[in-house]
């Protein structure tokens, strides 16, 4: 079975479903590249659990886990189908990581989910599957999640880890626009990311110029070292510029390509 990349995905705003802006042609283009892939499996912010939880769902619902946007928004849905025997292996890997686990077959996909996913693979012609974030993780717990799912990789599973490079949504309510202080933060996560600097990503709210106001809270910026716990010194990082929405939300996004991957480009 081919081994699959990891990403990393901003989704900003549930309005990204919408608009979206530089960064949804480019995760257009990544997805319908993509071959040889069993299931998706999205680490999402959206889903904060005691303990780790999988769905299992055959058939899992589109939330509209999101209040007070136009109405268009809560009509879209993404009709993927589940990967249950996918959960069970994901499920056995966290387990044997040290993690408690749960599988939920009930549970449906969050927006943090399946808004990126429209972008991706807007055809939802392959099954979908997520892995919940544990309220009390901090970034090495992050990673260590990562690192327990990334086997799956190479039985045929695209790993997402979705968040936000910057996610001040007092700043976004309140409309104030500063996006300089956005940017020098997501310019040295993308100069971190490129040399696979994981000692300095781990401790980033304090080298990180600007952490704290990027990211008042952490569960959208630890989405990106479950990436980056999947991810290993196989992988090239890249760099996707998704620009930066409202004044302060940062869409970069970053994918970790295996070699071989490298190598069928570049014979294509
Ligand atoms: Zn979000």
């Amino acid at each position: 079975m081919r081994r699959q990349p990891v990403l990393f995905i901003s989704h900003g705003s549930p309005m990204f479903a919408l608009e979206p802006g530089r960064l949804g042609p480019q995760l257009h283009g990544f997805g319908a590249a993509l071959s040889g892939v069993r299931a998706i499996l999205v680490v999402s912010p959206h889903w904060q659990t005691r303990g780790v939880r999988v769905t299992a769902s055959p058939a899992p619902e589109t939330l509209h886990d999101f209040g007070g946007f136009p109405a268009p928004l809560y009509r879209l849905r993404y009709p993927a189908a589940g990967a249950p025997a996918v959960a069970q292996a994901a499920a056995a890997l966290l387990a044997e990581a040290g993690f408690t686990v749960d599988i939920d077959g009930a549970r449906g996909l969050d927006h943090g989910a399946w808004v990126p996913l429209r972008h991706l693979r807007p055809q939802a012609d392959l099954p979908v599957l997520q892995v919940s974030l544990p309220q009390d993780i901090d970034a090495a717990g992050a990673l260590r999640l990562g690192r327990a799912l990334a086997p799956l990789r190479e039985r045929g599973v695209l790993l997402i880890g979705s968040g936000s490079l910057t996610h001040n949504l007092y700043e976004l309510r309140q409309s104030i626009r500063d996006p300089e202080y956005a940017q020098v933060f997501a310019d040295w996560v993308r100069e971190a990311v490129a040399r696979g600097d994981t000692a300095a990503l781990l401790d980033y709210r304090r080298q990180a110029p600007q952490a704290t106001r990027a990211h008042p809270s952490e569960e959208h910026f630890l989405p990106l070292l479950v990436a980056l716990g999947a991810s290993d010194a196989g992988d090239a990082p890249q760099w996707i510029a998704g620009g930066m929405t409202y004044g302060v939300l940062s869409m970069d996004s970053f994918a970790w390509l295996p070699a071989d991957a490298d190598a069928d480009r570049e014979a294509a």
